[in-house]
C-alpha cells in the first residue's frame, strides 16, 4: 500500500505541476489557428460550417496567412483513443483516452486537454509528429477559448 501511495503522490505533483503549466499556457499564449480534425466529425457541427477559406485576391501585399513564427500554437481534435508507444494514452487526473484536443505549441511540445479540460504534456510527441497527423491550418482562433469551442469543447 505505501508503494501504491507514493505513486498515488508523484502522480498528484505531476499533475498539479501539468495544471500549472497548463493555466500558464492558457493565460499566455492567446492566438490558436486550428486545422480540422481531418478524420470523421463526431457531431457533424464542423461539416456544416460554411467554407470561408477561400483567399481573395485584393489583400494588401503584407497578408499571409499565420505560419509558425506567428502564432503561439496549433490545435486539433482527436476522437480516437490517441495510441502512443502501443499504448492508449490516458488523462492522468479522470482516466479519458478518447476526445482529446491535441495543443503543439510553438516551442514544439505536446499537450493533449482531455474533454474535461485537464491538460497534460505528452514528451513523446512533437511537432513533427503534430505535423504529420493534422490538417493544414485554417481556423485563426484569437483566444484558446474561442478555439476549444470550435472544436466542440
Ligand atoms: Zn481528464
Amino acid at each position: 500500500m505505501f508503494r501504491m501511495f507514493r505513486r498515488r503522490a508523484r502522480v498528484e505533483r505531476e499533475f498539479r505541476e501539468a495544471q500549472r503549466v497548463g493555466r500558464a499556457m492558457l493565460a499566455m499564449h492567446a492566438e490558436l489557428p486550428v486545422p480540422d480534425f481531418p478524420g470523421p466529425a463526431s457531431g457533424g457541427a464542423a461539416a456544416a460550417e460554411p467554407e470561408d477559406e477561400v483567399v481573395p485576391d485584393f489583400l494588401p501585399s503584407g497578408f499571409r496567412a499565420p505560419s509558425r513564427q506567428d502564432v503561439s500554437g496549433f490545435m486539433m481534435r482527436w476522437d480516437q483513443p490517441l495510441v502512443i508507444d502501443e499504448e492508449v494514452r490516458e488523462c492522468p487526473t479522470c482516466g479519458a483516452y478518447r476526445h482529446w484536443v491535441v495543443f503543439n505549441m510553438r516551442d514544439g511540445s505536446v499537450w493533449l486537454r482531455c474533454r474535461a479540460g485537464h491538460e497534460t504534456h505528452e514528451p513523446r510527441l512533437d511537432t513533427a509528429w503534430y505535423n504529420r497527423n493534422s490538417g493544414p491550418a485554417d481556423h485563426f482562433h484569437p483566444t484558446v477559448e474561442d478555439g476549444l469551442r470550435h472544436l466542440g469543447h
